[in-house]
């Protein structure tokens, strides 16, 4: 059932999962397929809201391929039993058309959905949680935290910051006016803002404090995806793209109606106009920090079911997960982990979690976190 903020929801639930992309809908699913009652999927804005944010040209950099019946689930798909690939037509969906497919799965998934519903605040009471919401309080036994990083752009720090533009806030490279555009930043989002702005014709200057572009890492989470690198070998070869490596930009100035950049090693540089900001995104879980530990490297501190270890009942899904040093920051990593959390959640409820053996038969389920110990999982 996918509902808006009108229409009602009960005022105690099983499970709360706050968040309404892949992450969300798709661990709603599973919890749907072990016939956990009062699960519900709260969502500030609309299914696949951060989809529908990306700049109207911005793809999907995993290409999808309706491999499932072959035991090769498409890499975008949420459950092994749908495909983007092959509902959207589409290799490289937008963001809109993915938001399409998320739209489409929670439907055919019959999971609930309560759209339009801001949470802003999860208190532990009496073995519960109590979350408050823009629609009033409600309770749950178990919370599973689904929120993503893309509402939580970061400027990495970046003194006069607000004199430039974030990737996450441009609706279309369209909009930008200048015939000479700086990025800051030359990871996934610094390059597809570079290709997307030399499309519309834009003489485009990426900076970088490093060269992300050479590096050769083999996980795709700590390097550009082979769609990124492919795209950007074709287009530099015909459009204006100059790639600067090793500036570690520390100021924005403001100069007139654009920037002077400032780089630590004394360089600097004239914007026409506000340089677009590729700096990235902080973790989702800024809003319920409280009740999580971080390590070293900022990650949330999980135990084996991606339970949170400050906070027994709240769980994490999604891009934020980490285990040993390994992201599951791409869909068809972190999807791996639905299965784990809704069997500890079942369990724990007493449920016959065998329905699960179709999600290792679908190779939907990693719970041996060893294989993260060494190369395998990356080649
Ligand atoms: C430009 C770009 C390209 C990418 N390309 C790929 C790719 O090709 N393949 C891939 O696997 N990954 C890709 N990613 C990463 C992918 O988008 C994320 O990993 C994915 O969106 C995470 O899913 P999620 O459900 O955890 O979070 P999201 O999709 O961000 O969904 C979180 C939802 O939670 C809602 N929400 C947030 N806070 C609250 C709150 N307090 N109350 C209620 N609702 C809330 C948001 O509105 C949003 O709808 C890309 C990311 C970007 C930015």
């Amino acid at each position: 059932m996918i509902c808006d903020a009108e229409t009602g929801f009960p005022d105690h639930l099983s499970v709360a999962i706050v968040g309404a992309g892949p992450a969300g809908i798709g661990v709603a699913r599973v919890l749907r397929d072990l016939a956990i009652p009062d699960v519900w999927v709260f969502e500030r804005g609309q299914i696949g809201q951060s989809f529908r944010d990306w700049p109207k040209e911005t793809r999907l950099l995993t290409p999808s391929f309706p491999g499932n019946v072959f035991g090769v689930t498409d890499l975008n798909a949420i459950s092994f039993d749908s495909s983007p690939g092959w509902s959207l037509r589409s290799e490289h969906p937008s963001g809109a058309a993915y938001a399409q497919y998320l739209d489409q799965a929670a439907d055919m998934f019959g999971v609930n959905v309560q759209c339009g519903i801001d949470v802003r605040a999860v208190e532990p009471v009496d073995n519960a949680f109590k979350l408050e919401t823009s629609r009033g309080p409600v309770t749950a036994d178990y919370v599973i935290w689904a929120c993503g990083h893309f509402g939580a752009p970061t400027d990495a720090g970046l003194l006069g910051s607000e004199l430039g533009r974030h990737y996450g806030t441009v609706e279309s490279w369209d909009d930008i006016e200048e015939d000479e555009v700086f990025v800051i930043g030359g990871y996934e989002s610094g390059i597809d803002a570079a290709i997307g702005l030399a499309q519309k014709g834009k003489n485009v200057i990426v900076l970088d404090r490093g060269a992300p572009w050479l590096d050769g890492d083999k996980d795709p989470s700590r390097s550009l995806s082979p769609y990124t690198q492919q795209r950007l070998d074709t287009f530099r070869r015909c459009l204006s793209i100059t790639l600067l490596p090793d500036v570690e930009v520390i100021a924005l100035e403001q100069e007139g109606s654009g920037a002077h950049i400032l780089a630590a090693d004394g360089r600097s540089w004239l914007s026409d106009g506000p340089p677009v900001l590729a700096t990235g995104f902080v973790g989702g879980t800024q809003r319920v920090s409280q009740w999580f530990e971080y390590g070293e490297d900022g990650v949330p501190l999980l135990t084996a079911q991606d339970e949170s270890t400050a906070m027994p009942g709240l769980f994490l899904v999604g891009p934020e997960v980490s285990h040993q040093g390994h992201l599951f920051c791409f869909i068809y990593k972190f999807r791996q982990r639905f299965a784990v959390v809704a069997r500890a959640i079942a369990a724990r409820m007493g449920a016959d979690t065998s329905v699960l053996e179709m999600y290792y038969e679908n190779n939907m389920f990693l719970d041996d976190l060893t294989c993260c110990d060494d190369d395998k999982c990356l080649c």
